[in-house]
């Protein structure tokens, strides 16, 4: 990937690169080299990092206490971030509680919720899906009934990304079940300590427990937790939608992460008694998506510096999240392919133990590789939108379909 900078650009980068030599815990870059996953501890440990520099919310204008960065230096410190091996810095508390909170919230809502998540005092998750909700989200049915000043939410969410470990959810709910479905929801900012809350764990595919079911029985929530007016959650979800997609399309640092590890890779392994980044075939598969990669980069920067400038952007953030998750799920495949058989085993305990008494077998970077393939795919469903959903926002808005 290919960024054009000037001076100034290049001195930021430079600046970005000592930080993260100096600032990143060993014990941290460790994991991130073998892109292994990390704990709340230590998620929330670097956070606290970002946060005492003033680098934990880099979208955030620095009137609110955000980094206040150009779109240039965002991608910039994105790109160094994954080079670095760093854990997610990205998180639902300030890339959409935060922004949502910001736009709609009281100054009360404000004061209260916005230097928690600067500080990294909370984790935060979104409660959207249910079990019979995704891509038809505005048929929600966890209902929020008002008894006095608080609202009793008894429902269930899905799919709750990190909701094991949240200490909020932003949520929506249905207030009125007798008019229009999207005129019917409300946005709720929810204590996940609050009695009636249970937590039950779904796995992903390579065995790591990321997602959620969320049980709500009669839960409590005050008035003064509602985000916006009652019935105002389907636009202040679309808003948050948008924010969402922008960060999963603009996740450029990952995609550069992946296609330095692929050269990598294919500079090591070797086919036909040579190595296998000059075998033509895997040249040209490589050299298509780094192309595609660049293109992304090019019209992504476009995008984001129209959403800076608080325009109202629908379909492209979709396009941007359409192609740049499957960017980096083609990415993840030929990196696997590149591995061969290595690539294959789902247990990274046998892999780092080797199986029984014997040592590991093949190189360390293969570790992996195929379980995160397979779990790739869930950003071509999740993240703002499925691909056909995105196909659909597309067709709708500019072919008028
Ligand atoms: C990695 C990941 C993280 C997630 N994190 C969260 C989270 O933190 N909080 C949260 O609330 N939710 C989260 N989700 C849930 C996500 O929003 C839903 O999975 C998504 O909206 C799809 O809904 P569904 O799973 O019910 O599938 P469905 O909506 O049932 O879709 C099933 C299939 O049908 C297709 N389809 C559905 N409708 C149409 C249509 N109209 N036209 C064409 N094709 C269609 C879809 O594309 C898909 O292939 C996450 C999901 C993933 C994968």
């Amino acid at each position: 990937m290919d960024l054009t900078l000037g001076p100034k650009e290049r001195l930021f980068r430079d600046r970005v690169r000592s930080f993260m030599a100096e600032a990143l815990p060993a014990d941290l870059r460790a994991k991130g080299e073998i892109m292994a996953e990390f704990t709340r501890e230590e998620v929330v440990r670097w956070w606290k990092i970002l946060s005492a520099q003033g680098w934990i919310a880099p979208a955030w204008p620095r009137s609110a206490g955000g980094s206040g960065w150009s779109i240039l230096e965002r991608i910039i410190f994105d790109v160094e971030v994954n080079r670095a091996g760093a854990p997610r810095y990205t998180n639902a508390g300030v890339a959409m509680a935060g922004p949502a909170i910001l736009r709609y919230g009281t100054p009360e809502q404000q004061a209260r919720f916005l230097p928690r998540i600067l500080a990294a005092g909370d984790v935060w998750c979104q409660g959207y899906s249910e079990p019979g909700a995704g891509s038809d989200l505005a048929s929600l049915t966890t209902k929020a009934v008002l008894d006095g000043d608080h609202y009793i939410v008894t429902g269930t969410k899905i799919w709750t990304t990190l909701g094991h470990w949240a200490d909020r959810m932003f949520g929506l709910v249905r207030t009125n079940p007798d008019v229009k479905q999207q005129l019917g929801i409300t946005f709720l900012l929810i204590d996940m300590k609050t009695p009636g809350i249970t937590v039950r764990p779904i796995p992903r595919i390579n065995g790591v427990h990321e997602f959620n079911q969320i049980f709500f029985d009669a839960v409590p929530v005050p008035v003064a937790d509602r985000l916006g007016e009652e019935g105002q959650g389907w636009t202040i979800a679309k808003h948050v939608l948008m924010h969402e997609r922008m960060i999963v399309g603009g996740g450029f640092g990952s995609l550069a992460r992946f296609s330095g590890m692929l050269r990598r890779v294919a500079g090591e392994e070797r086919v036909d008694g040579g190595p296998l980044i000059e075998n033509p075939e895997f040249r040209a598969r490589l050299a298509s998506l780094e192309v595609e990669l660049q293109q992304i980069v090019e019209t992504g920067m476009r995008y984001l510096r129209h959403a800076q400038a608080d325009s109202k952007l629908g379909y492209e953030m979709s396009a941007l999240k359409l192609d740049s998750t499957r960017v980096q799920y083609e990415m993840a495949e030929l990196l696997m392919e590149a591995v061969g058989w290595y690539a294959l085993p789902h247990s990274l305990q046998a892999l780092l133990n080797g199986w029984g008494n014997e040592a590991p077998v093949g190189p360390a970077y293969a570790m992996g590789l195929a379980p995160n393939f397979f779990d790739w795919r869930k950003m071509r469903i999740g993240g703002g939108g499925s691909d056909e959903i995105s196909h659909n926002i597309i067709a709708k808005q500019t072919l008028r379909l």
